[in-house]
């Protein structure tokens, strides 16, 4: 029997969760609920809001595709403009009746066929379709370092940062040197006193310059919007090309040009052949994420600010001790220390079919079939799953693909088709292992320690190209999946 209107549950009000409550609207479906914990759309771009904040992902790439924005201030805009143009998407598609905020979905439990839901509030809900939109680099990951409480000043995570602490004259301690450290020391090396960036591997950087779009190209978007559009291919086809397809494939020459390029920002920026060399790292290009910045190296060499290289001993009252028993004094630490990549939507207590829990399913590492679907979890599917692309392009295309996707499996159940759908655990198992076998011809194996390498040190991402995982979300393969009529 024809289930004419599914109930959907989407998790997360952020850049996936807010696509999929357009698209869903778009295709008719219009029981619909949003959850959100905190009181405010933006997943990522709500939390992350630290000094210099911005996506290397240039704007007009990083944009749903059915929402160009002619207003973009940068080719790479800084984090609130991003978190205003969600928000107004989220306006301009009447997504905010749609979403309850400040309720944090606490369990989903697969029961006589439907997801029935509970939230921290205490709240019940049931749903027949669930879309985790619950994001990848979320929960912050917090050093072991001895002493962190007993600081003086003011230590927090760069995904909670403390804006009622002042910067201006004050000596600041960075911990880490990822991507949201290098934004960081770009945007306050001028505001602070001291800064002390406390390295313990060097990164290779990527120098992309970010030109400010003018008032004359806003206007042509404007007027125009067929511009923008090739302007969007245009800057997919150059980063499929260029950087997607080359990290995959460690030999390829576009992996090579790439590395040229990162060795001579080094050899070209750096003067003191002292600070070069700490500032060059001991594995390939791109093995771990690559950081993009036009400026890091110009604003580590201001005479106010000091590349730590010794370990990090402890954190004393007065600031950070390292092993060769300096102590760095500092009023604001700030900890750089990126995320628990293994978490994905827990720690909801996800329970699937037969009473069986996501920590179970999960208990050696998250795996999905495609990133998008678990076995014995029906009708429950994820934007931004594990073993999905990240990289340095843009998570809303991914997003955009796997929503398509995931809609023609959605509408099966819809038109009744069939009730319940999920990946079947041969599919998912022989696409693991496709995985991983592949994974050994990408750059991400080739000698570093990085937040996209699991357990077993198998990068945690698609190993495949780009097009690849375009053609892979265009149609589901209904035979890797059981279905229940
Ligand atoms: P990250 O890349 O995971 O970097 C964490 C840094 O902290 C590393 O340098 C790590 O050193 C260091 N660290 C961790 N624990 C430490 C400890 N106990 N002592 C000393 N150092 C320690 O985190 P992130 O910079 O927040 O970036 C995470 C991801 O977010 C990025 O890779 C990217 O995907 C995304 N991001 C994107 C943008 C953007 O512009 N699009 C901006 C920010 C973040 P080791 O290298 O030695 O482990």
């Amino acid at each position: 029997m024809a289930m004419q209107s599914p109930r959907f549950i989407v998790i997360g009000a952020g850049m996936a969760g807010i696509l999929s409550a357009v698209k869903l609207a778009e295709a008719g479906f219009d029981d619909v609920v949003l959850y959100e914990k905190a009181d405010r759309i933006g997943g990522t771009w709500r939390e992350n809001t630290y000094p210099g904040v911005a996506c290397d992902v240039p704007s007009h790439l990083y944009s749903y595709s059915f929402a160009p924005n002619p207003e973009w201030s940068h080719t790479f805009s800084p984090g609130p403009e991003i978190y205003s143009y969600l928000e107004d998407v989220v306006r301009l598609f009447g997504v905010d009746e749609r979403i309850r905020y400040g309720t944090e979905v606490t369990r989903l439990e697969y029961d006589g066929g439907r997801w029935r839901v509970e939230t921290a509030d205490g709240g019940r809900d049931e749903a027949d379709v669930v879309i985790a939109a619950t994001g990848v680099l979320h929960h912050p990951r917090y050093p072991d370092i001895d002493g962190l409480d007993d600081f003086g000043g003011a230590v927090f995570h760069t995904a909670r940062w403390d804006h009622s602490v002042s910067l201006e004259g004050a000596r600041l301690g960075v911990v880490g040197t990822g991507s949201s450290a290098v934004q960081i020391v770009g945007a306050v090396v001028d505001t602070v006193d001291e800064l002390r960036l406390f390295q313990r591997t060097a990164q290779w950087v990527l120098p992309v310059p970010n030109s400010p779009l003018t008032a004359d190209d806003r206007a042509r978007f404007r007027e125009d919007p067929s511009v923008m559009r090739e302007m969007r291919e245009q800057l997919s086809k150059t980063f499929t090309e260029g950087f997607a397809n080359a990290v995959v494939d460690k030999d390829s020459p576009q992996m090579k040009a790439l590395e040229q390029m990162c060795h001579a920002n080094l050899d070209g920026h750096v003067a003191d052949p002292e600070l070069r060399e700490r500032l060059r790292p001991p594995y390939r290009a791109a093995c771990k994420r690559l950081v993009i910045s036009p400026n890091f190296y110009e604003a580590i060499q201001r005479p106010n600010a000091h590349l730590v290289t010794d370990g990090i001993e402890r954190v004393e009252k007065a600031g950070v001790r390292t092993v060769d028993g300096t102590l760095h004094e500092l009023d604001v630490l700030a900890l750089a220390t990126g995320f628990r990549v293994d978490r994905f939507m827990r720690p909801i207590d996800v329970v699937g079919r037969g009473g069986v829990s996501l920590d179970e399913a999960w208990a050696k590492r998250p795996s999905a079939y495609l990133s998008i679907s678990i076995p014995e979890f029906p009708n429950l599917f994820m934007l931004n799953g594990p073993n999905g692309p990240v990289g340095n392009f843009s998570l809303i295309d991914v997003a955009e693909l796997q929503f398509g996707y995931v809609m023609q499996l959605v509408e099966g159940i819809a038109d009744g088709r069939w009730r319940e759908v999920s990946a079947r655990r041969e599919a998912m198992e022989e696409f693991e292992a496709a995985r991983v076998e592949r994974a050994q011809n990408t750059v991400w194996v080739t000698g570093c320690r990085s937040w996209y390498l699991d357990d077993r040190g198998i990068p945690a991402v698609w190993p495949w190209s780009f097009d690849r995982f375009r053609e892979e979300m265009s149609r589901p393969n209904l035979e890797h999946y059981d279905l229940i009529t």
